[in-house]
C-alpha cells in the first residue's frame, strides 16, 4: 500500500481505528488489554473532542472496569496526533528507501513542531526493530564507518578507516539473496566483531566471505573460520573463478550511506542503532507487498514484541 493508497483508505481517523480494531481482534470479540475478559460495553462519545478517540470500550469485569480503546497499550497509545496522520507517516517511511528525516514528515504532514515528528520518527523505527532469526547460507560481512563531517562524501575507499576517531564503525551482515544485519561496533575491535558475528551469523553457516581485512582473521568463531574466505581488495573484487565476494553486502551498506548523508544532516551516535533498525527492515521487507499493514501490525504491538519494550523509550527522546 503506497502513499496514495493509504489516504484514500484511511482518510479519517474513524477508519484508522477500525483498521486497528480488526488487527487487534481479528475473530470480532472485542477484550479487555488489561484482564482479557470479552464481556465489554461500548461507549460512544459525543463530543468529538479532539485528540480523543471516539470509540472506546468498558470492561464489565466488576474488579477491573478498564476503560480502552483499539489504541490502548500500543505505540498509539498516548499520541495527541490524529491517526491519520500516522498512518501517513507510516506509509511514507516504509517505502522511503533513503528514509526521511523529521523534518521533512513535518512539513509534509503538516505536524505543528519537530518535537512531535521526531518521536513519531522514533517510535516507527522502534517499531522496525528486528528480531529475526541468525543468518546463514553464504553470509557476506564487511565493515563501514558512519558519522563526523566527512571530506570524502561520495568518494574515497569505503573500507578505508577514516583518520577521525569521530566515525564509527558499522558491520554488515548478509545473506545472500536474503537478509541483512547491521550492527554499530563503537570501539571498532576484534572482539567486538567476533560478539556481533556469533550473535547474528548461524555457527553452522555454508560459507563466510568478507575482505582480507587481519580483523576477520581473528574476529571469528573456530567453526566459522573453517567456512572463512577472504577477497584481498586491493588486487580484485572477487576471486577469479569463485563466488567470492562481498559486492552484496556492499550494496546494502550504499543505500544506508546514501540515506544517512541525504536525510539526516547529524545523526546522533546514541540514536544510530535506531537508524540503522529502520535501514535493515527495509531492506528486508522490500519485496513485501504487505509491508505497509505488517510495520502497523508492529504498532499495533500485535506481533510478537512486548508492549513494554515498544513503548519503552528514555526520557532523553521524549
Ligand atoms: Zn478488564
Amino acid at each position: 500500500m503506497n502513499l496514495i493508497d493509504v489516504t484514500k483508505q484511511f482518510p479519517t481517523d474513524e477508519e484508522c481505528l477500525k483498521y486497528i480494531e480488526q488487527m487487534r481482534w481479528p475473530d470480532g470479540v472485542v477484550r479487555c488489554p488489561v484482564c482479557g475478559n470479552d464481556r465489554i460495553s461500548r461507549i460512544t462519545r459525543k463530543s468529538q473532542t479532539k485528540n480523543v478517540r471516539k470509540s472506546l470500550y468498558q470492561c464489565l469485569e466488576p474488579t477491573c472496569k478498564q476503560q480502552f480503546s483499539a489504541t490502548s497499550g500500543t505505540i498509539f497509545n498516548d499520541s495527541h496526533l490524529p491517526l491519520h496522520k500516522w498512518f501517513m507517516a507510516l506509509a511514507i517511511v516504509v517505502d522511503a528507501k533513503k528514509s526521511i528525516s523529521a523534518n521533512q514528515l513535518k512539513e509534509h504532514l503538516g505536524i505543528g513542531s519537530y518535537r512531535t515528528a521526531w518521536y513519531m520518527a522514533h517510535r516507527i523505527r522502534k517499531a522496525m526493530e528486528e528480531e529475526g532469526g541468525l543468518l546463514h547460507g553464504t553470509v557476506e560481512i564487511d565493515e563501514t564507518y558512519i558519522g563526523g563531517k566527512s571530506k570524502r562524501r561520495g568518494g574515497g575507499s569505503k573500507n578505508q578507516k577514516p583518520r577521525s576517531e569521530k566515525f564509527d564503525m558499522v558491520l554488515g551482515m548478509r545473506e545472500r539473496k536474503g537478509r541483512v544485519k547491521f550492527v554499530h561496533i563503537p570501539d571498532g575491535k576484534a572482539q567486538s566483531i567476533r560478539k556481533a558475528v556469533s550473535a547474528h551469523v548461524h555457527p553452522n553457516t555454508a560459507k563466510v566471505y568478507t575482505d582480507s581485512a587481519a580483523v576477520y582473521d581473528f574476529a571469528f568463531h573456530p567453526n566459522l573460520k573453517l567456512r572463512h574466505k577472504a577477497v584481498n581488495h586491493s588486487m580484485q573484487w572477487i576471486v577469479p573463478g569463485t563466488d567470492i565476494h562481498t559486492n552484496t553486502v556492499e550494496s546494502a551498506f550504499s543505500l544506508l550511506k546514501r540515506g544517512l548523508i541525504g536525510s539526516f544532516h547529524r545523526v546522533s551516535i546514541k540514536h544510530l542503532h535506531r537508524y540503522l533498525s529502520e535501514f535493515e527492515f527495509r531492506w528486508n521487507i522490500r519485496k513485501d507487498e504487505d509491508r505497509f499493514s505488517r510495520t502497523l501490525r508492529r504498532m499495533a504491538g500485535i506481533a510478537p514484541m512486548p508492549y513494554v519494550e515498544l513503548i519503552a523509550v528514555p526520557k532523553t527522546e521524549a
